[in-house]
């Protein structure tokens, strides 16, 4: 494994005497010690909008790791140009994950050591990752996670509906057929629904759950930690009334409805 202390200069330097001692947050050795294992997958969080959310140890690892695995290499290369780091680049998305697979296992078992990142927060959540990372495990491959920002349970904390238990649906199944079938399975669930949606269809689908669970609470958590951040909560036919009403919607969302009422 390449260790270089001091790759990059920018806007954040990540020069090591330059990113916040990790351990000094906490007060203990609370995080592990930052020298990095080789032939080891990283599993890195990134920001989902805001860049402040990229956290020290994050940026610790992508400065110390042989190369990165990048659904959009362009995407990352900004993310890496704001914290200052030149590690290479390489892309490993949904299309080449089948292909690169068994090379990239070769490599870690090799002594490589890599980190696997997504455009915007958890790799593997609705992204690319889960079938490299349980390749791993399969070859024993050690994974560690670096964690961080995900949209789902961001919108899930800043919605203000029940947290105690939460079901994350990913994005609704685009044939009307199987989003039935979906939301008959998922109707008598004691926990709050967690769907990703495109802004194109988010006031659709909103509806859809407004006349399958009228009684409900629905959430709207779009653009978080950027510019224009919202969240709105309501009962659902109200929400699907709300965003029927815009001319448009733009950004990224986040739909939650509120839990079954146990009788
Ligand atoms: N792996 C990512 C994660 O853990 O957050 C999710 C990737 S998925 C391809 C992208 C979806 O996440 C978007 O379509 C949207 O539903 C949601 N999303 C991402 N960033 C968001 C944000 N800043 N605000 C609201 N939703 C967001």
């Amino acid at each position: 494994m390449t260790k270089e202390a001091d790759k990059g200069s920018g806007t954040l330097s990540c020069q090591h005497d330059k990113v916040p001692d990790p351990l000094s947050a906490f007060g203990d050795k609370t995080v592990p010690d930052p020298i990095l294992s080789s032939a080891t997958l990283y599993v890195v969080a990134t920001p989902i909008g805001n860049l402040g959310d990229l956290s020290p140890r994050a940026v610790e690892v992508l400065a110390s790791v042989d190369a990165i695995l990048a659904e959009d290499t362009r995407h990352t290369r900004g993310l890496l140009s704001y914290a200052g780091l030149h590690t290479p680049l390489e892309r490993f998305d949904d299309v080449t994950t089948a292909e690169k697979t068994p090379q990239v296992i070769a490599r870690l078992t090799s002594g490589e050591t890599l980190a696997l990142v997504s455009d915007a927060g958890m790799p593997a959540i609705s992204d690319p990752g889960a079938p490299l990372v349980a390749a791993c495990r399969d070859a024993g491959v050690e994974v560690v996670v670096i964690p961080g920002p995900s949209a789902a349970v961001a919108a899930l904390a800043a919605s203000g509906l029940p947290t105690h238990a939460y079901y994350f649906a990913g994005f609704p199944p685009r044939k009307p057929g199987k989003r039935a079938k979906l939301l008959d399975t998922l109707e008598p669930l004691g926990a709050t629904l967690v769907f990703y949606e495109s802004p194109q269809r988010v006031a659709k689908f909103a509806a859809e759950l407004a006349t399958r669970f009228p009684q409900r609470t629905g959430a709207l958590a779009r653009e978080l930690t950027k510019l224009h951040e919202e969240v709105v909560r309501l009962p659902l036919p109200e929400l699907a009334a709300n965003l029927a009403a815009r001319p448009s919607i733009k950004g990224e969302c986040v739909l939650l409805v509120s839990p079954a009422i146990k009788a």
